[in-house]
């Protein structure tokens, strides 16, 4: 592993200070544990670098997402609003059950830390040169092709809403507007 991911790795564990542990016990199928109270993540030590890539940065998304934000809500802003027509305010109840069903299952979970471990993975790839830990990851793990897709949206996503800002940013700054 580069130096680089091995410091941006480190970098993202301690900002929120977590202490990663390496642990030989575990069996092959379990890849790490989050301890949330202790703020510590353990990783099998026995597995491929790639996978303990993925296993820090998968424990970290259940850190923030479901340890620092336990209470975050799911659903789009909009069944939020009270709406004045009986029907769109019942509609608007049963999306916002169904989407606290859905992300309070352990299934729902594991997929939002998928998700955040993906996209940062994608990141990591790019700017400290892990593509060859990725591509094995992805390799040993076609069920997480999904997760891969949406993760790889968002990042294109984010990067033209990037592009576009900056360019907005040159274009509306030397006549004095204000961005937010
Ligand atoms: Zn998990």
């Amino acid at each position: 592993m580069k130096r680089k991911t091995k410091n941006t790795l480190r970098a993202i564990a301690k900002h929120f200070g977590l202490k990663i542990v390496f642990v030989s016990y575990f069996p092959a199928d379990v890849q790490g544990l989050l301890l949330s109270r202790e703020k510590r993540i353990l990783i099998n030590a026995h597995q491929p670098r790639c996978e303990h890539i993925f296993t820090l940065l998968h424990e970290v998304g259940h850190y923030i997402r479901h340890v620092l934000n336990p209470h975050r809500t799911h659903h789009p802003r909009i069944f939020e609003d009270r709406w004045k027509s009986n029907f769109m305010a019942e509609v608007s109840k049963h999306v916002r059950r169904y989407f606290r069903f859905i992300f309070n299952k352990t299934s729902g979970k594991e997929w939002e830390a998928d998700l955040w471990a993906m996209c940062t993975f994608i990141c990591l790839a790019k700017t400290t040169g892990c593509r060859s830990e990725f591509n094995a990851f992805l390799k040993r793990h076609p069920e997480k092709q999904n997760v891969f897709l949406l993760a790889a949206c968002g990042t294109i996503y984010s990067g033209i809403k990037t592009r576009i800002k900056n360019i907005c940013r040159c274009l509306w700054l030397p006549f004095g507007a204000t961005l937010g």
